[in-house]
């Protein structure tokens, strides 16, 4: 096997094993949601295919494709929304992994189309402040993915409007971890309206907490 093959092969490897944890977290229900990473040093990612319950997913199955779309190894068809995560790693050479959600409280604040406020402090460090909500599109459009990086920003997590969440991160350890702290925070913001309100953080403290979380936290 080529060391461009053992790469694909690790990647494949390790996003069947984030589809599973995601999957027993409840983040999705059925064959909902989507991830994918970048294939170490080359222009291609790994991304799940369209419509396959986590637990059948193995690493064939996983597609790779360049970052035009095109596919380089898989006989499957690839997530619906392939474009959207192209879209983004287009436009954030800082990000490697997108996981895509469906998660309840995610989804609340979706419906709503509200903001979940940055008042956090996980939160704000993992995200980097409040997590916005994109301009509403379809599902596996090319308006999705222009919404999603407009909303995203330089964040590292957004809501698609009438849909889920969305997380992007370094890897893909990171991104599921993000993912989680998203829908956590989802579901306390909720539960503080429903008790009169949520008490933001100023910009200064998520400042300071973010330059933590980049540059000094854990061992
Ligand atoms: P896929 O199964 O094609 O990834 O689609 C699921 C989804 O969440 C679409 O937004
Ligand atoms: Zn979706």
């Amino acid at each position: 096997m080529n060391i461009i093959k053992i790469k694909y092969e690790q990647i494949r490897e390790e996003i069947v094993q984030i589809g599973k944890e995601m999957l027993n977290s409840s983040l999705v229900v059925g064959t909902w949601g989507n991830i994918s990473a970048r294939v170490p040093n080359e222009d291609y990612i790994a991304i799940t295919p369209s419509g396959v319950d986590y637990n059948s997913i193995d690493a064939r199955g996983i597609v790779v494709m360049d970052m035009d779309g095109d596919i380089v190894e898989g006989d499957t068809k690839p997530s619906i929304e392939y474009g959207l995560h192209l879209a983004i790693y287009n436009n954030r050479e800082d990000v490697n992994a997108i996981v895509h959600t469906h998660s309840t409280y995610c989804t609340a604040m979706a419906i709503a189309r509200k903001p979940i406020p940055g008042a956090c402090e996980d939160l704000v460090q993992i995200v980097g402040g409040d997590v916005r909500v994109s301009t509403y599109a379809l599902p596996g459009t090319v308006e999705l993915g222009a919404n999603t990086v407009k909303a995203l920003e330089d964040r590292n997590a957004v809501i698609l409007a009438n849909h889920g969440c969305l997380g992007a991160g370094k890897s893909l350890k990171e991104t599921l971890k993000i993912v989680n702290v998203v829908e956590k925070s989802a579901q306390a913001t909720i539960f503080a309206q429903l008790m009169g309100g949520v008490v933001e953080l100023s910009q200064g403290d998520i400042d300071i907490m973010r330059d933590f979380y980049l540059n000094k936290y854990g061992q």
